[in-house]
């Protein structure tokens, strides 16, 4: 049957992809880690099993939910942050690799992205699901307070006010773990999706670059546009999702760590890296940092963005950095199919 390139198919977070679930040879939808998490494998070596390979990918991302979960009281960064300023606290291997990329991307953007955020998430209630804003929020302790001894897969807080938040990271990580479950699995053309992360292997099914939309900032229904992209991972971050909106403006779950207030230099931001880890740690660091800061830091990080501002009137005014290019529309004669999830 040939039915030429597929539509635009898909919306997740993010947007859309250009593979619909019709091309997939196995898929699966998932709640986890707080949001949905979409596998679709499209193709495999000989002789591989897809549904093995989702299977792992998945295992891998609840893997990832149950270390790392803050709302978990039995997960390994809620032991550290009940535990870890009276003593060391020994952790899986897993945490310590995302406590190392946190560090390196708070040295990298500096301490524009902090997992010390979590005293100051938990004050404005993003971790409830019924966020308010606070009379007072405390401040951050900062990351320079987390001290790692992964000769030995420990960790300890030298203050007591530290409390530790992967939200800004662990999702990226997690997509990078089943990603590479999935190539283990013989996979060689895969989607996956987890909420708003969004990560790639190989080629889209007609053998061309994914198609990813990237979602308007404060029109949930609409696209600001598509980027094209091979091989790689995205992530959006921004106020669109989780916020506060009252008599004072809108405050999203972005926090700055050094005022404890959330952070408004950009409405959106996302970013394009071979590593789902970074990706994500970086589009919540670019909403901290602002448009000039953060394509300043651009090309020593090796990944591109769109950065996105809100002019006066209200319209988002997009930065498109070097290297990617937002189609406005989808290609002439191909509406975008905008999409039923199911
Ligand atoms: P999403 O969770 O919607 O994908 P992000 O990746 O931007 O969005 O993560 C936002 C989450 O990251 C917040 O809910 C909070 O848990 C955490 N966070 C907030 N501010 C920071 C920061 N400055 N540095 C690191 N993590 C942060
Ligand atoms: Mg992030």
């Amino acid at each position: 049957m040939s039915r030429g390139r597929p539509l635009l198919a898909a919306v997740a977070v993010l947007g859309f992809a250009s593979a619909s679930l019709a091309d997939s040879l196995a898929a699966r939808r998932e709640y986890v880690m707080g949001t949905i998490a979409e596998v679709r494998v499209h193709a495999v070596r000989p002789g591989a099993d897809p549904e093995r390979a989702i299977e792992a990918a998945m295992g891998e991302i609840h893997a990832v939910d149950r270390l790392m979960a803050v709302q978990r009281p039995d997960s390994d960064v809620s032991r550290l942050n009940r535990g870890a300023a009276t003593r060391a606290v020994t952790v899986d291997h897993r945490v310590i690799e995302v406590l190392r990329a946190s560090r390196r991307l708070s040295e990298l953007t500096d301490g524009a992205f902090d997992v010390t955020v979590l005293p100051t998430v938990r004050a404005w209630g993003f971790l409830s699901g019924r966020p308010r804003r606070p009379r007072q929020a405390p401040r951050p302790a900062g990351y320079r307070h987390v001290r790692i001894d992964a000769a030995h897969d420990a960790v300890a807080f030298d203050q007591d006010d530290v409390g530790i938040d992967f939200g800004g990271i662990a999702k990226g990580y997690a997509l990078d773990r089943a990603r590479t479950a999935m190539l283990r699995h013989g996979v060689r053309s895969a989607y996956l999706d987890l909420g708003g992360n969004v990560a790639t292997l190989g080629s889209a099914p007609d053998g061309g670059p994914w198609r990813l939309g990237i979602r308007h900032p404060r029109r949930p229904d609409a696209l600001l546009g598509v980027l094209e992209v091979g091989e790689a991972a995205v992530s959006t971050s921004g106020d669109a999702e989780r916020f506060v909106e009252d008599e004072q403006g809108r405050a999203g779950h972005v926090i700055d760590p050094l005022t404890g207030r959330p952070a408004d230099a950009l409405v959106s931001a996302t970013v394009v890296a071979a590593s789902a880890t970074l990706a994500d740690g970086l589009s919540t660091a670019a909403v901290v940092m602002g448009r000039e800061a953060f394509a300043d830091l651009l090309p020593r990080v090796g990944a591109r963005a769109v950065l996105v501002e809100l002019g006066h009137d209200g319209r988002p005014i997009p930065w498109i950095g070097p290297g990617l290019r937002l189609h406005t529309a989808p290609a002439p004669g191909r509406a975008p199919e905008l999409p039923s999830h199911d």
